[in-house]
């Protein structure tokens, strides 16, 4: 698992080859699946081989993690059973009393098990502006906030958080910064780079990219400031099992072979879409960090390097009623939750989310996928006229 002959490639290289891994006794270029829960104890009573039971960790995670530490340029990685399940180990680490920030504008169902089961257990959850640096600065407590959580570009309105300011300010209130960077990939933002402690990923999304698996990561720079925190990660993922299987790991490390072969491709397509719709007669609005006119746009094109990523949303010209008439008429793009797979998706997000959705109710959700983006235009207009 030696990567440094790989240190100078091109995250392409890095990706297609999953670092270049060959079984040393079989010589077989694809590594094998690891099923088993149980490791032998050494005769003098060791575990020399640092394994002793799947649930705490597997072997089949080894190269997926390298790969995603390598695309990060973290220290380490830890694979999950879901990206909710990353999400909530690093919030899971913390300490009851502890205070946290997080964005008003995130992932709907990590906002909801924030203000429920983590108040519930104690943490001290304040959502706030994450795209204003000084609704930051007031909110931070000085030794007690111990996590900032921020999501760029955030969904369902794509706002975009300057990762780097966010950064500085945190760690200058002694807190650690987690970055949910599912939408951008390490291909398009490398948060650790800009100063972040910890990045999560739904490997759901697009690090498997082909809609057939749940599991999610963490990768982390590991400093005298986070480690702490990062061993009690550690220890929720074996305590508590939210831990990956072992097929579901070799097939996100088989998905992310193409991770920048298709992320590069969701976004030629997204970013044309948005140019095409934006000013639309039957379009009120496209939300997209490419678009000059965007919240954020300055900060995305500082931060995210070959694209603006596969994600948008569109607001319907004659509301709610109407978003939800264009979403039943797509025929090529399929009416459905998730993102960052194959197919192009598209989805009522207010219907998903309810009551307390930053979500306008006549916003329409748009995962791009690989499919040729004219057809996805002329699908889209067709359903927009009618
Ligand atoms: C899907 C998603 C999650 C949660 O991941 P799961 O694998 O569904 O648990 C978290 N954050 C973002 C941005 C997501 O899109």
């Amino acid at each position: 698992m030696n990567d440094k002959p790989h240190d100078k490639q091109h995250p392409d290289s890095v990706a297609a080859q999953a670092l270049g891994w060959i079984d040393e006794a079989t010589r077989a270029v694809i590594p094998p699946i690891h099923v088993s829960s149980t490791y032998l104890r050494d005769p003098d009573n060791q575990y020399r081989s640092g394994r002793v039971y799947a649930r705490a960790d597997n072997p089949a995670f080894d190269q997926a993690e390298a790969v995603l530490c390598r695309l990060e340029e973290g220290d380490e990685a830890m694979l999950f059973a879901s990206g909710m399940a990353a999400a909530t180990a690093v919030f899971q680490a913390l300490q009851p009393g502890d205070h946290v920030l997080a964005p008003q504008v995130m992932y709907w169902s990590l906002r909801n098990w924030l203000m429920t089961f983590a108040t519930g257990w104690g943490l001290q959850v304040e959502l706030i502006d994450m795209t204003s640096p000084a609704a930051l600065k007031a909110a931070l407590r000085p030794g007690k906030t111990k996590l900032v959580w921020i999501e760029t570009p955030a969904n369902p309105l794509w706002t975009v958080t300057d990762i780097a300011e966010t950064a500085r300010l945190a760690h200058a209130a002694g807190a650690l910064l987690a970055v949910d960077s599912t939408v951008p990939t390490p291909m398009l933002t490398r948060p650790l780079l800009l100063g972040a402690d910890l990045v999560m990923h739904a490997a759901t999304k697009y690090l498997n990219g082909h809609s057939d698996l749940i599991a999610g990561a963490l990768v982390a720079r590991v400093s005298n400031h986070s480690q702490d925190h990062w061993q009690r990660v550690r220890k929720v993922r074996a305590q508590l099992g939210g831990t990956l299987g072992s097929f579901e790991a070799f097939l996100l490390l088989r998905g992310m072979r193409t991770l920048h072969l298709r992320v590069r491709a969701a976004c030629a397509s997204a970013q044309r879409i948005a140019e095409h719709f934006h000013g639309h007669a039957q379009v009120a609005e496209v939300l997209y960090p490419g678009l000059p006119g965007c919240q954020g746009h300055q900060i995305a094109k500082a931060q995210m390097h070959g694209g603006f990523g596969g994600m948008l949303s569109i607001r319907a010209r004659h509301g709610e009623a109407h978003a939800i008439a264009v979403a039943a008429r797509t025929k090529l793009w399929k009416r459905a939750t998730s993102l960052g797979g194959t197919e192009s998706l598209i989805e009522h997000r207010a219907s998903v989310e309810g009551a307390g959705t930053p979500a306008p109710p006549d916003l329409l959700r748009l995962s791009v996928g690989i499919e040729h983006c004219e057809d996805l235009i002329a699908d889209l207009e067709q359903a927009l006229a009618s």
